[in-house]
Formats: C-alpha cells, sequence, structure tokens
C-alpha cells in the first residue's frame, strides 16, 4: 500500500498524465471496445492469461483510474466500479449466495437496500435475516448454516447511527462468513472498515465520493484478507470455471480473488457497467473529499448542537453529539466527524415534520444525501414508504422524523433557513 498521505491518494491514486496525448487529468474513454494488438493477444485476453481491455462492460481505462483509486483509500486490494451503489450490493451478494442461502443484514438500513433485500433478492431466493446495530447480540443469534455475509452500513442511515464494525466482524469471522459494510455515508475519509475487519466495503459513488449530485455510481472493494480456499462455502470463487478452461478464480487470484470474480463473472454477466463519464466525474469530485467531509461533518455537528437546544425540536441523532448513544462510537470509529446526515424529531409529529420540510427555501425537498446542496425529506412518507410499518420505528424512520443532509453552504445559512421553517410549525 502506498505511504502516502490520504489526500495525496484522493488526487493521484491510479492516475498518470495520459501516455499518447500527455493530459493531466484523466481522459473521459469513451469508447465501447479496444482493438487487439493480434490474434494472441486477443486470446490471452480472453483466457484470462493476461489483463488488458476487451469491451468496456468489464474494463475501461477511466473506470480503473477510479477504481484504483477507491481501492487505495480504503486500503483494499483491488475494486470494480459499477452502474450503481445498489448494482454493487448486487454484485457482491450474487457472488457468495446461491438460491436458499441466507445473509443477516442491519435493520438499520438505506430505504432502498430494505426493499431491494425484501423483495427482489427474494425472488432470488437470496433470504435476509434482520439484525440490530444497537444489539450486537441480535447478529449472533441470527447466525444459522445457511448464512453466507453479513451486511452493515457504518454510518446508518437515516439517524446516522455510528456501527460497532469490530463487534460484527467478530460475530462473521466466527460464523465463518465474510462482513460487507456499505461505507457509503461514511466514505473512508471518516471510517475505513477495513481496518476494523470488515472483508468487502461497498459504496453508492452517488453520494460523498462523487459529491455533486450529478452521476450515479456504484463500486465493490475487496479487502483481500478473506480465505475462500480455506472455507470451501464460497463456489463462485473455488469452483473450476469451464469458460476459463477450469480456472479456479481463488486458487489464481490470491488476495484480489473477490474482485476479479465481480468482475469476470458478475459484471461480464449481470452486465451493470459504469459509463466513462460517470467514472469522470466521480474521479473529479472524489479530489476534494478530505475538505468537502471536513466541512459537511463541522456543519451538521453545528446544525445537530442549534436544533439540539430548539424549543420546537423534541429530539436530535446524531452521534457527534456529546449525549448521544453511538457518541462513544464516534470517538472510536469516526473521529474526525459523524458525517453529514441526521435526523430530529419536531414536536406535534407528523404534521409539523411535513411543516417544516414545506418550510424550509434554502435546503432542498429530494431523495438524495451527499450532495454539496443541503438537503431535506420526510422519510416516512417518501424513502422509507414501502418499509412495513412495524420496521419503520426500528429503522429510524417514524413518523415524526425529519432528515437532513447538511451541505457544505454556510452554516449560518442553514440555521437561519431551518429556524424560519419551525417558525411555520
Ligand atoms: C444511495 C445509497 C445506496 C444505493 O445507491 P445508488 O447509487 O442510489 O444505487 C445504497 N446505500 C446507501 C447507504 C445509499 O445512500
Amino acid at each position: 500500500m502506498s505511504t502516502q498521505g490520504f489526500a495525496t491518494r484522493s488526487i493521484h491514486a491510479g492516475a498518470k498524465p495520459d501516455p499518447t496525448t500527455g493530459a493531466r487529468a484523466t481522459p473521459i474513454y469513451q469508447t465501447t471496445s479496444y482493438v487487439f494488438d493480434d490474434v494472441d493477444h486477443a486470446a490471452a485476453l480472453f483466457g484470462l492469461k493476461q489483463f488488458g481491455n476487451i469491451y468496456t462492460r468489464i474494463t475501461n481505462p477511466t473506470t480503473a483510474v477510479l477504481e484504483e483509486r477507491v481501492a487505495s483509500l480504503e486500503g483494499g486490494t483491488a475494486a470494480v466500479a459499477v452502474a450503481s451503489g445498489h448494482a454493487a450490493q448486487v454484485l457482491a451478494l450474487h457472488a457468495l449466495l446461491t438460491p436458499g442461502d441466507e445473509f443477516i443484514a442491519a435493520r438499520q438500513l438505506y430505504g432502498g437496500s430494505i426493499n431491494q433485500f425484501t423483495h427482489s433478492f427474494k425472488s432470488f431466493g437470496w433470504n435476509v435475516v434482520w439484525a440490530d446495530i444497537g444489539d450486537i447480540a441480535s447478529f449472533e443469534r441470527a447466525v444459522s448454516p445457511k448464512t453466507k455475509a453479513i451486511f452493515v452500513e457504518s454510518i446508518a442511515n437515516p439517524g446516522g447511527l455510528i456501527t460497532d464494525i469490530a463487534a460484527i466482524a467478530a460475530v462473521a469471522q466466527k460464523a465463518g462468513v465474510p462482513l460487507i459494510v456499505d461505507n457509503t455515508f461514511a466514505t473512508p475519509y471518516l471510517i475505513r472498515p477495513f481496518e476494523h475487519g470488515a472483508d468487502i466495503v461497498v459504496h453508492s459513488l452517488t453520494k460523498f465520493l462523487g459529491g455533486h449530485g450529478n452521476s450515479i455510481g456504484g463500486i465493490v472493494v475487496d479487502g483481500g484478507k478473506f480465505d475462500w480456499l480455506k472455507s470451501g462455502r464460497y463456489p463462485f470463487l473455488t469452483e473450476p470455471r469451464p469458460e476459463y478452461e477450469g480456472l479456479v478464480i481463488a486458487s489464481v487470484f490470491g488476495n484480489f480473488s473477490f474482485a476479479i470474480a465481480i468482475r469476470v463473472l458478475g459484471l461480464r454477466d449481470l452486465g451493470a457497467a459504469i459509463s466513462p463519464f460517470n467514472s469522470f466525474l466521480i474521479l473529479t469530485g472524489i479530489e476534494t473529499l478530505p475538505l468537502r467531509m471536513q466541512r459537511h461533518s463541522d456543519n451538521a455537528l453545528a446544525v445537530a448542537k442549534h436544533l439540539a437546544a430548539h424549543p420546537k425540536v423534541t429530539w436530535v441523532s446524531y452521534a457527534g453529539l456529546a449525549g448521544d448513544k453511538y457518541h462513544a462510537a464516534q470517538r472510536r470509529y469516526a473521529p474526525k466527524g459523524a458525517g453529514a446526515v441526521f435526523t430530529f424529531g419536531v414536536k406535534g409529529g407528523y404534521d409539523a415534520g411535513i411543516a417544516v420540510v414545506k418550510g424550509v427555501k434554502l435546503f432542498s425537498h429530494l431523495a438524495n444525501v451527499g450532495d454539496t446542496r443541503s438537503l431535506i425529506i420526510h422519510p416516512a412518507s417518501t424513502t422509507h414508504r414501502q418499509v412495513a410499518t412495524e420496521l419503520k420505528a426500528a429503522a429510524g424512520a417514524a413518523p415524526d422524523v425529519v432528515r437532513l443532509s447538511i451541505g457544505l453552504e454556510d452554516v449560518d445559512d442553514l440555521i437561519a433557513d431551518l429556524d424560519q421553517a419551525l417558525a411555520t410549525v
């Protein structure tokens, strides 16, 4: 791993001046396919005997820079960028589960992930078993002989809860399954899950890594530590592949086998490729990641403190606040800051929550997080609408909850906007 600092790698990892033109910014290689040197070269590429570009569904030079950069920032061995955060989740679990298998997931998840796990994955025969990040023993209780993976968010949606990754990694290790951490809300600037025992990291690049609310993307990062051959429970990585002359991925590709399997089997067949243009925009975003994440977190803490003292606010869920249930975990896992996303409750419940969303002028009312702009939403009526009523409260999306994603504006302007909106309640 590079010894360069995080900010340096945010700008330089994976990139070098273009060898033919000298272009310093990474060019957008907007091409579907690549000319082979000769027939032997073509055969070697198709047989996985040699690395190289064949077709942009599988590899692309612009996307390759993005992959190397995120792998470097996370401290992983390799990464595969894909069309969206949801595609990253599909591809990661597709490599691990066969029909009839189970995976354990924290209840405190991005609303779209709850839907994906509950409905679409069920139709693949992948059965989710829910656990609670506030109760580590619930993960242990959920383990069964059919368990193939554990999935949590590092900073959990929507309340900004900080997951005890090391404790859940210990459960995963004992069960002999990989721990997958969705690190979208933290980014590697705030939390690096591999340093706490995670095996695989997934991201929605759409959010803080891209950072500007302009492109959808996702990525799977291989931590390189899980021993697939020793486990023997993951045929996707350990069975001879007939299409590659009987090659066993985990025998040939060592500590980046998972990433290779995702690329040459998952991405090849499921096809959720990212556009090189999106890779370019997200790479540009990552160059300023350390500056942005610090400002997001500092602004969010100031807004959370202000709301906590506001007479019309009943509670604030932000791990950066000294009295918060997850404050000790924040100091351990995310000492630089607790991120941009948190929730609060307005006196008066559902109608009051809706009134605040209606009243804001600077905050944008939309279903996203991790934009430069500050965002607001009422989860119970929107992102968590399809979540079953009894799961809503457990997921942190009760009727009175308002979620904020604090942007990079002047914090005084954000506070003034919330104050005038709360005055309308
Ligand atoms: C947005 C998001 C996703 C899904 O990512 P898309 O890029 O929208 O597909 C998954 N997890 C978290 C935490 C997210 O915020």
